[in-house]
């Protein structure tokens, strides 16, 4: 099968890899630069994914990790959860024999290790600094920024939230703002971390760690919209310092950018002329449990799936079936967190309480919450 894909990013770039894989001839088209053009940077930007154990072995398994930087990720083997009330619940790997939850990797880092391994496919074509210009979805036909056309049997959407292969098959989004960002900084930590990861609620929104290495990490800080706009950056590191200097000692900055919140889903995941979504251009959530590119990733195994098995449009039908199930109960699970953890009211909040001492007291959901985080 001919497929076109429409966006370079993580789950674009992973899902031409999957379709090499898989036997089908791929074109892989990006707007923006080639990921691989410039020489990498020694130091880590700030677009951070934390991937589960189950999508870096399907990683590895499609040879692509084996191209990641080994300066780009970091493992981490265990991750805590502190409430409003401060109890606090602690996972480790080793509580379901395993060595790792996932890694934390940086997203630039993982779309250059699939565009290195494209390249050394023949049946990959690579278009970066391209855009379509005009969509024949009947005739199954796009006609590029250069004036060049190219003919498919699927189109699929990995454009991201804004994407504009959900617009020209005239698939509606439904979303709004949480009115918080999230604020992201780079930290030089003097005292090594614990390669654990960790998330603390409060009245004004979570803050959190993500290891990066020993004396390196990613330090978040979610507060409301006017919290983080507009403010200078001496006031963002006087904020980030009352919050983490406590518990993580002295550190040095490095780089800092925030990022508004927003939840966002498509009403249909394909379209029966040969389109489909995958990734961000079908759904993005909350950035706090860290499962956007999670869901992506399984986006693309069941979509890959599904085409080994059934004829294109019943194996879109069975794809959108299933994700859309999953990826809705996770963002209902993500808003759950984002306003009971927030809450003012006690019920929640106390909900949440008695379910964090439940799940700390039976041994078997406990285990199951760390296979859960470990993508099974
Ligand atoms: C603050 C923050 C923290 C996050 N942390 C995590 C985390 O820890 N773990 C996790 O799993 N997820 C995390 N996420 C979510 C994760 O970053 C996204 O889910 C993921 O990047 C989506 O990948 P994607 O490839 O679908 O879309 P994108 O990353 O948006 O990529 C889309 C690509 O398409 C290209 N493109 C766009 N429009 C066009 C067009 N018209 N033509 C051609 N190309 C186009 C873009 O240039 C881009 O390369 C976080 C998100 C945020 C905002």
């Amino acid at each position: 099968m001919q497929i076109v894909i429409v966006g370079g990013g993580l789950v674009g770039a992973s899902a031409a890899v999957a379709a090499l894989r898989d036997g089908h001839k791929v074109t892989l088209l990006e707007r923006g630069a080639a990921p691989d053009a410039a020489a990498a940077n020694g130091d880590w930007d700030l677009r951070i994914s934390s991937v589960h154990q189950k999508n870096v072995e399907w990683l590895e398994q499609l040879g692509v990790w084996t191209h990641v930087d080994a300066q780009k990720f970091f493992s981490y083997d265990g991750l805590s959860v502190t409430t409003r009330d401060r109890q606090r619940l602690h996972f480790a790997a080793d509580e379901v024999n395993a060595e790792r939850l996932g890694v934390m990797v940086e997203n630039e880092a993982l779309v250059r290790a699939c565009w290195q391994l494209l390249r050394t496919h023949e049946a990959a074509k690579l278009l970066a600094e391209t855009e379509v210009q005009n969509y024949d979805l009947e005739q199954r036909v796009i006609t590029l920024s250069d004036g060049k056309t190219l003919s498919y049997d699927l189109l699929l959407g990995a454009d991201g939230a804004n994407s504009a292969v959900a617009k020209a098959a005239g698939i509606g989004m439904r979303g709004w703002d949480y009115g918080m960002r999230c604020l992201l900084a780079i930290a030089e930590v003097e005292q090594p971390l614990p390669t654990e990861t960790w998330e603390v609620f409060r009245a004004d929104g979570p803050y959190a760690l993500l290891p990066l290495g020993r004396h390196l990490a990613c330090l978040i800080d979610y507060r409301a919209e006017e919290e983080w706009h507009n403010v200078t950056k001496a006031e963002v590191e006087q904020k980030l310092q009352a919050t983490f200097a406590d518990v993580i000692g002295p550190y040095k900055l490095q780089k800092q950018a925030s990022f508004p919140l927003r939840r966002q889903r498509a009403l249909r995941y394909f379209d029966a002329r040969g389109v489909a979504l995958i990734g961000d251009a079908a759904h993005s959530i909350h950035p706090l449990a860290g499962q956007g590119v999670n869901l992506g990733f399984a986006d693309v195994q069941v979509l890959f799936e599904r085409l080994a098995a059934e004829p294109l449009t019943s194996a879109l039908t069975s794809y959108e079936r299933q994700q859309v199930h999953v990826n809705q109960q996770m963002m209902r699970a993500m808003d759950a967190i984002h306003f009971g953890f927030r809450s003012e009211h006690l019920l929640p909040r106390a909900a949440i309480a008695v379910g964090l001492g439940a799940v700390a007291q039976i041994k078997p959901l406990k285990r199951q919450i760390i296979k859960t985080a470990m993508g099974w």
